[in-house]
């Protein structure tokens, strides 16, 4: 593990000229319509966005503010969406400097975090659910996906256990494209979430597992359809010290199929309007920005529609950076924000390319009670091949 210099640390951090501009600043030509969706969906307190954030991070690493769970709820309540980072003039990126002090400050009480980090360890996914239903999803298919290859999908613990028809979607699609892939016997979580929440030490443990089934593999290219997966393997490993094969959202493997005609595609309705949502992990150094948006484009008849904020500066779905497990009122309230988004460009489906969005969105809907359709293009991509 990259050990953290916490005087560096500290100097980002004093780096903040606390402009307060993370917080709500408009500029239409940046497609900004506010910054910080917490900041947007809450009571509006100085911790409720990164300028107070870091104020209380520099307070506790200092010992002027003492080191309890009450106390650091500013370094939890945050999605780690990154607009924060986007729109800071200052020489430091906030966003991934409240990351490095959630891990510097792991000692501190966290339940909510304290128990993910359990269930990764003792079931391989953060939902407490039995390991073992991980592959059940492969029933669905209607042929048999074998545990070793060279192309191999990474399913993620969202998609296999909360949206499987995201995983039975991108298996029909790669059939249907003649790719063939392996999907891993006994799938590990990829440990993004403890990655997230300052749980370093685990989440290197479990990495290890990971990488070493993946070797075990043969596999020679990874594809993933989580955006936060996506991030870890491609992003994170290397800086643990491991080292995968290519490592691709499955978007950027498609665009590709779809660019050379290799699957044939119906309508699914004339002049349906569908707008994207920009899950946050795709953004950033990743600026997987435009593959999702040209497979949507490919579907006949479709009208793409973009929401105020959109790519680098979208606003976040909420799930992200634990938030969905720490605060999850909070966490579906700035998902309704989005859907609210989506409704204002009149849109009749929003599609993404993340699961845990799709997941988070479709809870903010329920709350507005919004009819609006949630999906991810891989499910749109299957309809239209069907
Ligand atoms: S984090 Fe950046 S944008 Fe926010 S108050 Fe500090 S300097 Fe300003
Ligand atoms: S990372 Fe996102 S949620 Fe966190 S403070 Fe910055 S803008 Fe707000």
């Amino acid at each position: 593990m990259t050990k953290i210099d916490l005087d560096e640390l500290v100097e980002n951090l004093m780096q903040c000229r606390r402009c307060g501009i993370c917080r709500d600043a408009v500029y239409e030509d940046k497609g900004f319509d506010g910054v910080c969706p917490v900041w947007k969906s809450s009571a509006g307190f100085e911790t409720n966005f990164m300028r107070g954030r870091i104020q209380v991070a520099l307070a506790l690493l200092d010992g002027t503010l003492e080191k309890t769970a009450e106390n650091a709820e500013a370094l939890f309540t945050c999605t780690l969406c990154g607009n924060c980072t986007e729109i800071c003039a200052a020489e430091f990126d906030p966003a991934e400097c409240l990351e490095k002090v959630r891990a510097v400050m792991r000692d501190i009480p966290n339940e909510v975090r304290d128990t993910i980090t359990e269930r990764v360890m003792h079931y391989d996914n953060p939902y407490d659910d039995n390991k073992h239903l991980k592959r059940d999803w492969v029933k669905e298919v209607g042929f048999e996906i074998p545990a070793k290859g060279e192309i191999l999908y990474f399913t993620g613990c969202t998609s296999s256990m909360r949206l499987p028809n995201v995983a039975v979607s991108t298996a029909r699609i790669l059939k249907a494209a003649h790719i063939d892939f392996a999907v891993l016997e006994n799938e590990s979580c990829c440990g993004s979430v403890m990655l997230r929440t300052g749980m370093t030490v685990e989440a290197e443990r479990n990495a290890r597992k990971l990488v070493e089934s993946i070797r075990s593999s043969g596999a020679k290219k990874i594809l993933v359809t989580c955006a936060g997966c996506l991030k870890t393997l491609r992003e994170d490993y290397p800086k643990l010290g491991f080292n995968l094969p290519e490592t691709l959202h499955v978007t950027e493997e498609l665009q590709a199929i779809v660019r050379g005609r290799k699957l044939k595609l119906n309508s699914l309705g004339k002049g349906l309007r569908i707008t994207y949502h920009d899950p946050c992990h795709l953004s950033g150094k990743l600026s997987i920005y435009d593959e999702p948006r040209e497979i949507i484009m490919a579907i006949p008849e479709i009208e793409l529609v973009e929401m105020q904020t959109t790519r680098e500066t979208a606003m976040c779905c909420g799930a992200g950076g634990g938030l969905r497990s720490y605060d999850p009122e909070l966490s579906k309230k700035i998902a309704a924000d989005r859907v609210r988004s989506a409704e204002h460009v009149k849109a009749d489906m929003i599609a993404t390319s993340c699961p845990f969005c799709e997941h988070n969105l479709k809870a903010g809907a329920e709350l507005t009670r919004s009819t609006i359709r949630i999906v991810d293009v891989v499910e749109l991509l299957a309809e239209s091949i069907e």
